[in-house]
C-alpha cells in the first residue's frame, strides 16, 4: 500500500498517485515531470489541505490542459468514512474504512480552549500491549500517509473548517489512535510535516504530539528529523511490572526508553519542552502507593508532566477501572514530590468503546481476537470447574 502509483496485481492497472499523501516537495517534483514550474506543487497542497478541495476540475488556478495532464497520472483519493458518532458533551467518533476494507478509528474531544484529533497510525497493533483493545487484533498493516493525513482532512471537513467561520477546529492532534507510529516510522513523520506546515494545515510543533510505548531506535532516530511533542507510554514504575503490560519493554526496558526521551528533549531548540507521560492505572495492577513513588524516583531526571488514565474497560478485557480512592492518591503522591498531575476525563460515554475496539469488531481479519475469547471463555470454564 503506497500513495505513488501502483500496479495492481488483480487488474493489471496503474493505480493513481494519491496526491493527498504528497509533501509540497513531493509535488513540486511531480509538476517538474510534467514539464512544469514547482510552485504549482504548492497550489495544489493548498488546494487540498486549506481550502479542502479534492476535485482537480475545481482548482482553477491551474489551466485546464494541465489539469487534465495531472488527472491522468494523479487523483486525491480518501479514505470512506462508515460512521460518525456524535457525544451530548461534543466529542465525535468516527469508523473510517481504508483501501483494502479494514478499518480504524478516530475521535475528535473538545475542550473550551482547543480541539483534539486522535489519529492512527496502523490496522492494529504488533506491540501487543495486555491492556488494549488494538492489541487483541494483532497487526494487519501500516497506514499509509494519505490514510493519516485523510483522518485530518475528514475531521476538518467535517467541522466546515475549510470555509471560513467554522465554530470547532481541529487545533491539535495526537498520534495516539491505534497502532504504534514509530513502528510506522516514514509515513507517521510525512503525515505530521503536512499537519506542521504552513502551506497545509498549520499546526504548532507543540499542537501535535507523537505517542510512543518505547521503540527506542526509532525514537532517536525521530529526534534527528522532527520536533513534536512526545508522549511516552510506561504504564507500569519498573520492569518487572512492565514486561506484563507493555511487552516490548523486554526489549528496551524502562531505563534505556526514559534516557531516549530524554536525548529527544535535548534535541529540541526550545528547551522549555516537557514529555508527557502516559499512565494508564488499573485496579489492584500499577495503582498502589509504592507504585507511585517508584514512578516519582523513575522519572526524576526527565523533565515531564505525568497524565493519569483511568483504564477504560472492553469485553474480554483482563483489568478493570481503577478505584476513585486509589487514583486520588495515586495523583496526590506524584503531586506532593513534586509532578504536575492531570486525570483524563471520560469523554463520550455515550458513544464510549475502548479505543480500538469499535474497529476490532469490523476487522478481526488475523482472528487473534476471536481467539483471544476462546481462550478467556476456557479459562472462565477452568474457573467454574474449580470453584
Ligand atoms: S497500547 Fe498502543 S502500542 Fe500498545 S498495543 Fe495498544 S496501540 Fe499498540
Amino acid at each position: 500500500m503506497s500513495d505513488e502509483s501502483t500496479v495492481s496485481l488483480e487488474t493489471g492497472q496503474v493505480a493513481k498517485v494519491n496526491l493527498l499523501g504528497l509533501s509540497g516537495s513531493r509535488l513540486g517534483d511531480l509538476f517538474e515531470e510534467l514539464g512544469e514550474k514547482r510552485f504549482r506543487g504548492t497550489q495544489i497542497l493548498k488546494w487540498i489541505h486549506q481550502m479542502g478541495t479534492c476535485d482537480l476540475d475545481e482548482m482553477s488556478n491551474l489551466s485546464k490542459p494541465l489539469r487534465t495532464r495531472l488527472a491522468t497520472i494523479g487523483e486525491v483519493r480518501l479514505p470512506e468514512v462508515v460512521s460518525c458518532q456524535d457525544s451530548v458533551d461534543g466529542t465525535r467518533k468516527w469508523l473510517i474504512r481504508l483501501e483494502g476494507g479494514s478499518c480504524i478509528e478516530m475521535v475528535y474531544i473538545p475542550e473550551r480552549d482547543r480541539g483534539t484529533l486522535c489519529v492512527s497510525s496502523q490496522i492494529g497493533c504488533a506491540l501487543d500491549c495486555a491492556f488494549c483493545a488494538t492489541g487483541k487484533q494483532g497487526f494487519n498493516r501500516d497506514l499509509t500517509t494519505a490514510e493519516i493525513i485523510g483522518q485530518v482532512w475528514i475531521a476538518a471537513n467535517s467541522f466546515g473548517q475549510f470555509v471560513p467561520g467554522a465554530t470547532r477546529r481541529v487545533t491539535n492532534v495526537v498520534m495516539m489512535g491505534m497502532g504504534e507510529p514509530l513502528m510506522n516510522f516514514d509515513h507517521v513523520v510525512d503525515a505530521m510535516n503536512l499537519m506542521l506546515d504552513d502551506n497545509a494545515y498549520g499546526l504548532s510543533k507543540r499542537r501535535v504530539t507523537l505517542s510512543t510505548a518505547g521503540v527506542v531506535p526509532a525514537l532517536d532516530k525521530l529526534g534527528d528529523v522532527s520536533d513534536v511533542s512526545l508522549a511516552i507510554s510506561l504504564h507500569a514504575p519498573n520492569d518487572a511490572l512492565r514486561n506484563q503490560l507493555v511487552p516490548i519493554n523486554r526489549k528496551y526496558p524502562l531505563r534505556e526508553f526514559i534516557d531516549s526521551a530524554r536525548r529527544y528533549l535535548d534535541k529540541m531548540p526550545d528547551n522549555r519542552r516537557k514529555v508527557t507521560v502516559e499512565y494508564t492505572l488499573m485496579d489492584r495492577v500499577n495503582d498502589r502507593s509504592e507504585h507511585a513513588r517508584e514512578l516519582a524516583e523513575l522519572l526524576r531526571e526527565l523533565p515531564c508532566k505525568i497524565n493519569l488514565i483511568p483504564f477504560n474497560p472492553f469485553p474480554g478485557a483482563d483489568f478493570k477501572r481503577v478505584t476513585n480512592t486509589a487514583l486520588n492518591r495515586f495523583r496526590d503522591i506524584l503531586h506532593d514530590e513534586g509532578y504536575t498531575v492531570t486525570v483524563r476525563t471520560t469523554r463520550g460515554d455515550d458513544i464510549a468503546a475502548a479505543c480500538g475496539q469499535l474497529a476490532g469488531e469490523v476487522n478481526d481479519k488475523t482472528r487473534r481476537q476471536a481467539r483471544y475469547k476462546r481462550r478467556l471463555e476456557k479459562q472462565q470454564v477452568i474457573k467454574m470447574i474449580e470453584a
